[in-house]
């Protein structure tokens, strides 16, 4: 099989993300790039995660051109290519239809703030108004989202998008989000919402990028 590592490691994630209620039947997707041969792994498109085989993994090169696998790519090709293309520092990118990511995202000005100290990493988390998913638009949306070192963005009406240096990175990413939603939306039907001080996010955010730089 070709591609059989970046294959192996979008099938391993994604039926991960699965497990972990991230991502519900057919929808999400997970993409993962190889820098050697220019070509990104990633989920097919309406097919069920679970069974699922690496050679089912499809692969597409940076023009979203079909080149292996079982089923058809993701329709969500472009959000992933577009965000590899602007981002070089991106190897992997995520994308679910969590729920409380999706909550959070609604309303007139969505707000979602760390919690806890290891939920900087991934702020802030811009919202992106809702656009026709697959299109090249909700792509370039996202990408200015995330601008130069965003980690996660939330589409409205759709759910989020996040990203990082390698799978493991853009994984953590989702889970912390989805964790940071979780808790703010409980948080606030309890009616004791409280996120992080301003100072220690600046400063846990300023440690955490210190850790990376080394
Ligand atoms: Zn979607």
């Amino acid at each position: 099989m070709k591609y059989e590592k970046i294959r192996k490691e979008v099938l391993e994630a994604i039926q991960l993300a699965v497990h972990q209620g991230l991502i519900h039947g057919t929808s999400g997707n997970i993409a993962l790039r190889d820098d050697t041969d220019d070509v990104v792994a990633i989920t097919p498109s309406g097919i069920s995660y679970v069974g699922m085989t690496a050679e089912d993994i499809a692969i597409v090169d940076m023009d979203g051109k079909w080149l292996e696998g079982n089923y058809k790519p993701s329709s969500e090709v472009p959000m992933h290519l577009a965000t590899m293309k602007a981002r070089p520092d991106v190897k992997a990118t995520v994308h679910t239809h969590s729920m409380f990511a999706t909550i959070m995202a609604m309303g007139e000005n969505p707000e979602i703030r760390p919690i806890t100290p290891p939920q900087c990493e991934f702020t802030p988390i811009n919202i992106v108004p809702f656009t026709m998913p697959g299109t090249n638009d909700v792509a370039d949306k996202v990408v200015n989202a995330l601008g130069e070192n965003g980690r996660a963005c939330l589409i409205k009406n759709h759910g989020m998008f996040t990203c990082g240096k390698n799978m493991k990175a853009a994984m953590y990413a989702t889970e912390y989000t989805e964790e940071m939603a979780q808790t703010t939306y409980y948080a606030k039907l309890l009616g004791t919402y409280e996120p992080m001080p301003e100072e220690g996010d600046k400063k846990m955010k300023e440690l955490i990028f210190a850790d990376q730089a080394v």
